[in-house]
C-alpha cells in the first residue's frame, strides 16, 4: 500500500515531456488541424491547448462547456443530437461544415466531437471531407474508417450523408429531396398525428399571388379549383417491377429523376394547407377536392406505392388524370396581387 504511493514510482510513471501521449489518444487528427474525438477530448482544457485547438464542435446531447472559466480564445458551436438514427443532423450540416471551415480559413485548429468519437462526430467530418474535397459519401467515410476502424456511424446518418451528396453538398430545404426527408422525420416523431408542424404544408396556391412565373399551376379537372404548385411535386426514380414490389420500406433510393416517370399515373407532392384536417388523426384516407369534394387521389403515413412499383413514405398522392396543367403566364401571376 505504502509503496504504491511512492514519490519516486510517480515520478517515474509521467513521460517528462508533458505526457504528449495523452492527447493523441483522445483524439484523433484527420487532416492537419483538424481533429476528430469523444468526450474524454475536451475533459481537460489543457489538451486542447497542448494539441493548440482553438474552436469546438460539440455534436453531442449536452454542451461540453458550462459557461465561463477558462474559455478565452475557445470558439464553440453546440449541435444537439443524439445518435440515434431518427436524429435529424442533416438539418445541422450547413452550419457544421461552415463552422469547421470558417475556423481553419482562420488557421485555427478544430476538433469536432461527441461523447464516443465514433458515430455522430464522425459523420461530421465525413460531411466536412465529402464537401471540401467534393468526395462521394462512400469515399470520404472510407477515408476515415482507414484512420480509425471503430469509426461506425449509425445507418440513420448514413442515408442522411446520402441525401447531403445528392443535393449537392448543400442542404436546400426547398429541394424535393430534402421535403420528402422532412416528411418522413415528421412521420417517425409524430405517430399519432395530433399536431403536425405547420411549416410541413404547402401554402395554398389559391392564397398566393407571387412567386409564380415559371410554375406550373394544377387544378381540379372538374371545377378548376387550384389544388398544387409544380414545386409541390417530389419526384422518384421509377421503380423496377418486382425489386421494387419486394421493398416495402423507403430508402435513400428516393432520389430526383424529374421528368422520367412515363409510368407513374399519379403525382406524389408534399402536403398542402387544404390537406390538414383531412391528414390529422388518421393515417391514410382518400383526398378530395376542397371544393366539389371530386376524387384526386389518397394520402398514407405508412407509405403508398406509385404505378411504377416504387414505394414512396409517407405518400400524398394525386392521380394525373383528375387534375389539369396551367402553365403560369406572368400577367396571370401577378392579376391578383393588391
Ligand atoms: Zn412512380
Ligand atoms: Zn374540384
Amino acid at each position: 500500500m505504502l509503496e504504491a504511493q511512492g514519490p519516486s514510482h510517480g515520478c517515474q510513471r509521467r513521460n517528462p515531456g508533458g505526457d504528449p501521449a495523452s492527447s493523441t489518444e483522445r483524439m484523433l487528427e484527420v487532416r492537419p488541424g483538424l481533429y476528430l474525438g469523444g468526450a474524454a477530448a475536451v475533459e481537460e482544457l489543457d489538451h486542447l491547448r497542448e494539441a493548440g485547438i482553438t474552436a469546438v464542435l460539440t455534436v453531442d446531447s449536452e454542451p461540453a462547456f458550462k459557461a465561463g472559466a477558462g474559455l478565452e480564445g475557445l470558439r464553440s458551436l453546440f449541435v444537439p443530437a443524439l445518435d440515434k438514427p431518427e436524429t435529424d443532423l442533416l438539418s445541422h450540416l450547413d452550419r457544421c461544415v461552415a463552422f469547421i471551415g470558417q475556423a481553419r480559413a482562420e488557421g485555427r485548429a478544430v476538433l469536432v466531437h461527441c461523447h464516443a468519437g465514433i458515430s455522430r462526430s464522425v459523420a461530421i467530418v465525413t460531411a466536412f471531407l465529402m464537401k471540401t474535397d467534393q468526395l462521394t459519401f462512400e469515399n470520404a467515410y472510407e477515408i476515415l474508417q482507414t484512420l480509425k476502424p471503430e469509426a461506425k456511424m449509425n445507418e440513420g446518418f448514413e442515408s442522411q450523408l446520402k441525401l447531403y451528396q445528392a443535393m449537392g453538398y448543400e442542404v436546400d430545404i426547398s429541394s424535393a429531396i430534402y421535403k420528402q426527408y422532412r416528411l418522413q422525420k415528421v412521420t417517425e416523431k409524430y405517430p399519432e398525428l395530433q399536431n403536425l408542424p405547420q411549416e410541413l404544408f404547402a401554402v395554398d396556391p389559391t392564397t398566393v399571388s407571387q412567386g409564380m412565373k415559371d410554375e406550373v399551376l394544377y387544378k381540379c379537372r372538374k371545377c378548376r379549383r387550384s389544388l398544387f404548385r409544380s414545386s409541390s411535386i417530389l419526384d422518384h426514380h421509377e421503380g423496377s417491377g418486382s425489386v421494387a414490389f419486394a421493398h416495402k420500406r423507403m430508402t435513400p433510393s428516393l432520389m430526383l429523376s424529374p421528368g422520367s416517370q412515363a409510368q407513374c399515373t399519379s403525382y406524389f407532392i408534399e402536403p398542402v394547407q387544404w390537406m390538414e384536417a383531412t391528414l390529422l388523426g388518421v393515417m391514410d384516407g382518400q383526398l378530395l377536392c376542397p371544393k366539389c369534394s371530386a376524387k384526386l387521389g389518397s394520402f398514407n403515413w405508412y407509405g403508398e406505392q406509385c404505378s411504377c412499383g416504387r414505394w414512396i413514405t409517407p405518400a400524398f398522392q394525386i392521380h394525373k388524370n383528375r387534375v389539369d396543367e396551367m402553365k403560369m403566364l406572368p400577367a396571370l401571376g401577378t392579376q391578383t396581387r393588391k
